[in-house]
């Protein structure tokens, strides 16, 4: 079998698992030892860094990062390092992983301007990432190292047979979907409302799904907050803003998490220990987690609503990260969930059959799709305004409804392009 990622076909699976007290340690220890790699990393190049300015006088800093050098150069010298590391509760791709974990910071950095790698602190959350391995003549995912023993029980590294539940409909599909597939990143987590969950990344030679059938239609799509997109036909997709909506439960059980931990302060606990603030910290996580879970359910269901529809779909490509430094819009556009529905619609039109283009969102909005005169300057249109004449040839626009048009426009030139070469 191939490799995951020479595979063309990828699906990611979430199960929740249902752990014994054992299990829970094994997932609490590894979680430490991988924060651990990753810390040691962190703080050894750090010291480097610092040393290099004045080790060119001091023999002393020359010796102090030849030291630190050989104590990170490689998996078995970070395991001399950390010797709780040969524990036998420690998963073996413990280092492994937390050496990728460290260069994968460092490419963020670079690319994503994340900002340099930091200590990561011991938090409520645990995650504990490990690999499934096959051995060569393994034909698909039933021989592997992490597999489905039936449709409820799962066998993990360490763990052994854990129950799971999943979506009945995936786990089906994916047990009759054996030959050709295998198991990748495997990531065991303690979400934190102290739930178990364990998602797994599968690759394979065949489509998971069959593509849907073509429609013969293609739209362009404007995000938006007001409604959260606008179609080139005129549809709006309602914005349905579920933080906005419970705000104020949100903003009660902050008020009172905080009163809880300088009750615990006032008393002299430590917030690991205060009993009360535990209980009401996890009370938060799960209204967290129950708006995200709302947002993923909606923009789930209108994403594949799209894809069945249509053929092509355009959208901009919209850098959210940017956006979201406007701290007036910050809290509205993370709640809307632009990025999950476009990448949301890009999975969906993967895995059945369709397209979807993301195009250069500038002046989609001050462009008549009509004529193609673009509004500039002092004529250009304030946020304000939702319709519009175009001064050149009189046609009437909606704002979003133009802009959706513009954008399905610049997607039908990339896709001409891409057909004449
Ligand atoms: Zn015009």
């Amino acid at each position: 079998m191939r490799a995951c990622s020479e595979m063309p076909y990828h699906i990611g699976v979430l199960l929740k698992l249902h752990l014994s007290e054992a299990g829970k340690r094994l997932v609490a220890v590894n979680d430490g030892a991988q924060r651990s790699v990753y810390n040691h990393l962190v703080a050894c190049n750090n010291e480097i860094y610092h040393l290099k300015k004045t080790a060119d006088f001091v023999p002393a800093d020359r010796d102090r990062i030849a030291y630190l050098k050989s104590v990170t150069c490689n998996a078995a010298a970070i395991k001399n390092a950390l010797p709780y590391l040969y524990g036998k509760d420690v998963d073996c791709q413990t280092v492994e992983n937390g050496i990728r974990n460290y260069r994968t910071a460092w490419k963020n950095m670079k690319e994503r301007h994340t900002g340099v790698p930091a200590l990561h602190k011991k938090s409520a959350e645990q995650t504990w990432q490990t690999n499934c391995h096959y051995n060569a003549q393994s034909t698909g995912f039933s021989d592997g190292t992490v597999r489905f023993v039936d449709r409820h029980h799962i066998m993990l590294p360490k763990l052994g047979k854990v129950r799971c539940d999943g979506s009945p409909k995936i786990i089906d599909m994916l047990l009759s979907h054996n030959e050709g597939t295998r198991i990748g990143t495997v990531t065991i987590r303690r979400d934190a409302a102290g739930e178990y969950w364990v998602s797994l990344q599968i690759s394979s030679e065949t489509p998971f799904k069959q593509a849907l059938p073509k429609t013969g239609r293609q739209c362009g799509i404007d995000l938006n907050l007001l409604d959260l997109a606008n179609d080139s036909d005129g549809n709006a997709i309602e914005n349905k803003r579920f933080r906005k909506v419970s705000e104020h439960r949100i903003e009660k059980q902050q008020r009172s998490l905080s009163r809880k931990a300088e009750a615990a302060r006032q008393n002299g606990k430590k917030l690991a220990d205060a009993k009360n603030y535990q209980k009401q910290r996890r009370k938060l996580a799960k209204t967290q987690r129950h708006i995200a879970r709302q947002r993923d359910e909606y923009l789930n269901v209108i994403s594949k609503r799209m894809v069945e529809n249509q053929d092509l779909i355009a959208a901009e490509n919209l850098k959210v990260r940017n956006l979201l430094k406007n701290h007036c819009l910050a809290k509205s556009i993370s709640d809307a969930g632009w990025r999950t529905l476009l990448s949301l619609l890009q999975q969906k039109a993967d895995m059945y059959g369709k397209t979807v283009i993301l195009v250069s969102p500038q002046y989609t909005t001050q462009t008549c799709s009509h004529c193609g005169h673009v509004l500039k300057g002092k004529y250009m249109l304030p946020l304000s305004a939702r319709e519009w004449t175009c001064p050149v040839c009189g046609t009437h626009h909606m704002r979003d409804q133009n802009a959706a048009q513009n954008i399905l426009a610049k997607a039908l030139i990339v896709t001409a392009g891409a057909a004449l070469t």
